[in-house]
């Protein structure tokens, strides 16, 4: 009896061992789900709209093995999604062309701070902040006839106000962000009362009411509509390469015109707070500020490197030295509402 009962309990013991070894130790855990781990993903939000950009996406899979997913989208629209998102967002970095949305994107507590000893060597510290750094930046500068502009004749934005002016500059709409980011930084450099006097003085010497996007005012500047044409300076660059000869050709007959205090806008990477891959994230954010992609978006996209080891291409080199404004890039973005009204008391379409 005593022998039988010891058999037993043996047998049991070993199909305990057994069931223990054999059977999941969690029986909820979900082994069907085929998720990528997180530690080889990076979801980015995207405002740029450049060919350039899927080429060093696919460059950063390759040199890390991380899976880069992308949604692009408008840059009010995406940020609109960041904050009703805020806290659990889907996106780990936010990049995107204008320096402008940080304001609001610090206002709401959207970012998260990181340390990249990387990017605090080669990017300057005018140009990063907390839980953000630029990456590449470009100049609002003013494009002229060759044939009709003598360049001395402009030194600030303010000259184009000046009655010699007067139907001969051509300019977008007030509701492109470009316009807006410039007539921001006006705002903060020099106050709401210049910005609207400037806003007011460069519609009453339009040459049309605004149409187009910035490549068409130069080309509006060639076709003799007038004389001068405010535009991004890495556009000049696109048509200086472009594949359509009218562009090629469009870049030859204009020049370039960089004022005091020239208006230097950025596209920059941010870490959104609460996101799940962040060390993948800053590993992005380096990569996008190395010397390698900064060499090829220079080169491809007309930009200007922020990374001080990066040489500038031939073109952006051709252009000469020039003096941006001093401005503080977490917060000038804090004047878009005033930049509204001011476009909308000028009469700036
Ligand atoms: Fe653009």
């Amino acid at each position: 009896m005593i022998k039988s009962f010891h058999y037993r309990a043996v047998f049991l013991v070993l199909f305990a061992l057994l069931a223990a070894i054999t059977l999941p130790a969690s029986p909820a855990q979900d082994v069907s789900s085929e998720q990528t781990p997180e530690s080889t993903v990076l979801n980015v939000y995207s405002s740029r709209h450049y060919d350039v950009d899927d080429t060093v996406y696919q460059m950063f899979e390759e040199k890390t093995g991380i899976k880069v997913n992308v949604v692009k989208g408008k840059s009010g629209e995406l940020l609109e999604r960041i904050t009703r998102e805020k806290g659990n967002p889907n996106a780990d970095v936010f990049l995107t062309v204008g320096a402008e949305t940080l304001a609001p994107l610090k206002q709401n507590s959207l970012l998260e701070n990181f340390d990249s000893e990387f990017i605090q060597k080669v990017i300057p510290a005018q140009f990063r902040g907390d839980g953000w750094t630029g990456i590449m930046s470009r100049a609002r500068i003013i494009a002229y006839s060759l044939d009709r502009v003598d360049p001395k004749s402009i030194k600030t934005y303010a000259d184009l106000t000046k009655p010699e002016w007067k139907g001969k500059v051509l300019v977008r709409s007030s509701t492109s962000s470009y316009n807006v980011a410039l007539l921001c930084s006006l705002i903060q450099m020099e106050g709401k009362e210049a910005a609207q006097e400037w806003a007011s003085g460069i519609v009453s010497n339009m040459a049309r009411p605004p149409k187009g996007n910035d490549r068409d005012q130069a080309k509006a500047v060639v076709a003799g509509e007038g004389d001068v044409a405010i535009m991004n300076s890495y556009y000049y660059v696109k048509m200086a390469k472009s594949s359509d000869p009218a562009e090629v050709e469009v870049s030859k007959k204009i020049g370039l015109l960089f004022p005091q205090d020239t208006h230097l806008n950025l596209s920059y990477g941010a870490v959104l707070a609460g996101a799940k891959n962040k060390s993948n994230a800053v590993a992005f954010l380096e990569f996008l500020t190395s010397e390698e992609v900064q060499t090829i978006y220079a080169e491809k996209n007309g930009e200007f490197p922020l990374n001080k080891d990066v040489k500038l291409p031939e073109i952006q080199a051709s252009w000469g030295s020039f003096k941006p404004q001093k401005l503080d890039f977490n917060t000038f973005g804090e004047a878009k509402p005033e930049a509204a009204m001011i476009f909308d008391k000028a009469g700036w379409k």
